[in-house]
């Protein structure tokens, strides 16, 4: 067996989590490790969130080239280029890489290139990206190996070889007719884009909507949205079977809810049905580090792990899917290193779907509130009332807000349109801090912007009940 090294601090995975803990430590002058196998910075710069939107970005420009002449430009001939896609998101995934690579050298903290996994108790054995074994040997063990994506135990699924993200982020083609997995948000945001590349597309969902655990308003909006841009959409069906290869032709024979099935067939496959946890392979029972029944590392509050000394932090811990929880997972056990106290339990998760426009959502949706007996007052206005969305020629979906029906707290904040994850923030503040909605409503806000809505969407709340 090689020699162990040892260190303050060993991080298993550089995800939004990892990579911040990484730097904090070695700021701090600790010995720091941080052992990844791929993606220097995790998924979001390299795989997720940045090089998604950057792509769904160079569609929306495809959108504009199509709407031209709607905005008084005359269309010339135009085409979409989708190996000078691809090149546009490397070149930025590429300076997101060299950020994260300057980080590293800045704080000192190490990062070692290769698969880690337990031997003992805090220790990890890395198979080294360029040969060799490493044994590192931790004071405190960081675990952030994030999730992938879960491809389901369906016939002929495997052998069909899928796009997943990671692939279908790496397109140099345009698929001639795109068959996708998952209405959910990974799903829509590739549905949308590959569209207006010029793909045809087809989602094929197995819930009776679109975005299920959204208000139904929403699910019909986008499914609304789906149809105005010829993108096929197919709910309540389960998929049976698959044949064929994606890249070249594949096969869906599905069953509905009545039993009556149908089947579906295009070029390409890509599945977004959901997510797996990256803990399987790493022995995490070598190290006393239990799991739940979905492979989630088990966590308390504190995202302690059942193992002393080991801490578990975003997707893996089973925190909510979401760049920024992984990263407020990091504060949360930064300040408890600190000697305070911060718990996971109660914390705002905002999230956003960016299709064109974006869906986003902070606090309670009407269906939480409904199914908690919350009683609430509720405010909603189109976008149109929105006036900057007219100005921009997009004034598609809605504002909606939940108001306490016993005081002025708000609840819940909803928005489908043009900036809506922008439009959220202040939103997000006022039910942070308990402003009531009046304050919302009565501040001055620059016109023409999206924000200035919220004066707008405020100012339909109806008035509370006098008391009995
Ligand atoms: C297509 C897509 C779009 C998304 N868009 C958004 C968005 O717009 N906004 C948002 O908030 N969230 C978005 N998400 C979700 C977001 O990407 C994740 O929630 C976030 O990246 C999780 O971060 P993490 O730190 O938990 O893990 P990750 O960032 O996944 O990091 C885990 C790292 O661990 C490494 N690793 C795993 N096992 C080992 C091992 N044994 N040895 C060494 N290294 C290992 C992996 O290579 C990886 O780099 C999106 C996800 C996808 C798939």
């Amino acid at each position: 067996m090689s020699t162990i090294e040892q260190y303050d601090a060993v991080v298993l995975g550089s995800g939004e989590s990892g990579k911040y803990i990484g730097w904090h430590l070695g700021a701090a002058g600790k010995r720091v490790a941080v052992i990844e196998r791929k993606y220097v910075g995790g998924s979001c710069p390299n795989i997720a969130c940045l090089p998604s939107k950057n792509v769904i970005h160079s569609a929306k420009v495809a959108s504009y080239f199509r709407r031209s002449e709607e905005f008084g430009i005359v269309k010339g001939d135009w085409s979409v280029d989708m190996a000078r896609v691809r090149e546009h998101k490397r070149e930025m995934v590429d300076g997101l890489l060299q950020t994260h690579l300057a980080n590293f050298a800045k704080s000192k903290a190490e990062i070692v290139m290769g698969s880690g996994r337990f031997v003992g108790e805090r220790t990890l054995e890395v198979a080294l990206a360029d040969g060799g074994k490493r044994v590192l040997q931790g004071g405190m063990i960081f675990l952030n190996t994030g999730t992938r994506e879960r491809i389901d135990a369906i016939p002929g699924l495997t052998e069909a070889a899928p796009l997943t993200h990671v692939e279908a982020l790496e397109l140099d083609r345009v698929p001639k007719h795109l068959l996708i997995l998952g209405g959910g948000y990974i799903g829509l945001e590739f549905a949308q884009a590959l569209r207006r590349f010029g793909s045809r597309v087809t989602v094929v969902e197995r819930n009776e909507r679109l975005v299920h655990r959204e208000d139904p308003d929403v699910s019909e909006a986008l499914e609304q949205l789906c149809k105005d841009e010829g993108i096929d959409v197919v709910t309540g069906v389960q998929v049976t079977r698959v044949e064929g290869k994606s890249g070249d032709h594949v096969r869906l024979d599905t069953s509905g809810s009545n039993g009556a099935g149908i089947t579906l067939e295009g070029t390409d496959l890509l599945v977004a049905t959901g997510r797996t946890p990256n803990t399987e392979n790493i022995e995490l029972d070598l190290a006393g580090v239990a799991t739940t029944e979905r492979g989630y590392i088990q966590v308390n509050e504190r995202l302690e792990t059942t193992a002393p000394g080991v801490w578990a932090l975003g997707d893996c811990a089973g925190s909510p899917h979401f760049t920024h929880i992984a990263f407020d997972d990091f504060r949360v056990v930064r300040e408890n290193l600190a000697g305070r106290h911060r718990v996971t339990t109660g914390r705002q998760v905002p999230f956003c779907l960016f299709t064109d426009p974006e869906v986003a959502r902070v606090g309670l949706s009407e269906s939480e509130a409904k199914q908690q007996g919350i009683a609430y007052r509720l405010a909603k206005i189109p976008m149109m009332g929105v006036l900057r969305s007219r100005t921009l020629s997009e004034t598609r979906g809605f504002l909606k807000a939940l108001v306490s029906a016993e005081d002025d707290r708000i609840l819940g904040f909803t928005g489908f349109g043009v900036g809506a994850g922008e439009i959220m923030a202040p939103v997000q503040l006022a039910i942070k801090t308990g402003l009531p909605y009046t304050e919302l409503r009565d501040l001055i806000l620059t016109h023409p912007t999206l924000a200035e809505g919220l004066v707008s969407l405020f100012s339909t709340v109806p008035a509370l009940r006098p008391s009995s």
